[in-house]
């Protein structure tokens, strides 16, 4: 199989449920091994617990796992960055290449860090930029150059060269999965800490995206990527 090993990488616990919740289940039940990495504990993702948000990190961190479970995805890397306040710093993008480097991906799966904003209600959230950005960075080129964080190589881990990245959030996509059959085992309905914000949008939000992005790809529902083959070898 091509593309066996995808790792997706996301700034916030739900952020993954909700842009590529449907593709994963579906890459899963084909046998693809796929690794979640999220950059932040999440303890910002409501206001119910401020000002201490300390509780919230270990809800966030069964949930993502309890997530990524129903999803088929055994292995959940936390990097643990203060949710809300992310940089694309140096530091941030050695955490993602050594995720990288670790992992072996053959697909790199993160948001667009070129996206300020969405239509005219959706500002998109900064942490989403600058771990996408770091990301992408990440994959190129500093998981597959030996002399860029030679720390690492003292870590064991050796340069990787990532083959594809699919961009979510991308404007405009250019390629499209259909999600028709693994809607259903969304992971969206596990996230009780934001159960409520759920209620009012993100489901709607979601479900609405879903059936925006099936109407391009000439099905019922979809969710939409920038795909770019950076390299197509063994
Ligand atoms: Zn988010």
């Amino acid at each position: 199989m091509s593309l066996r090993r995808i790792l997706c990488i996301a700034a916030h616990p739900d952020d993954i449920e909700f842009t590529v919740a449907g593709s994963v289940a579906g890459w899963t039940s084909e046998g693809r091994e796929i690794t979640f990495c999220l950059a932040t504990t999440g303890s910002a993702g409501t206001n119910e617990h401020t000002p201490s948000s300390e509780g919230l990190i270990p809800i966030r961190e069964r949930e993502s796992r309890e997530a990524a479970r129903i999803l088929g995805v055994q292995d959940v890397i936390f990097l643990g960055h203060q949710d809300g306040v992310v940089e694309p710093t140096i530091a941030l993008r050695r955490d993602l290449t050594r995720v990288i480097r670790r992992c072996r991906p053959d697909v790199v799966v993160c948001g667009d860090p070129t996206v300020r904003y969405y239509g005219n209600q959706y500002l998109n959230h900064p942490d989403h930029r600058a771990v996408a950005s770091a990301a992408l960075d990440a994959v190129f080129p500093s998981s597959e150059t030996r002399a860029i964080f030679p720390e690492l190589l003292t870590e064991g881990l050796e340069p990787h060269k990532v083959k594809e990245v699919w961009i979510t959030g991308a404007i405009p996509p250019d390629a499209w999965i259909d999600i028709g059959d693994t809607l259903g085992r969304s992971a969206r309905r596990s996230r009780r800490t934001s159960r409520r914000w759920a209620r009012a949008s993100g489901s709607t939000i979601s479900w609405g995206w879903a059936v925006r992005d099936g109407k391009h790809a000439g099905v019922k529902h979809a969710e939409a990527f920038r795909r770019m083959v950076l390299w197509d070898g063994p």
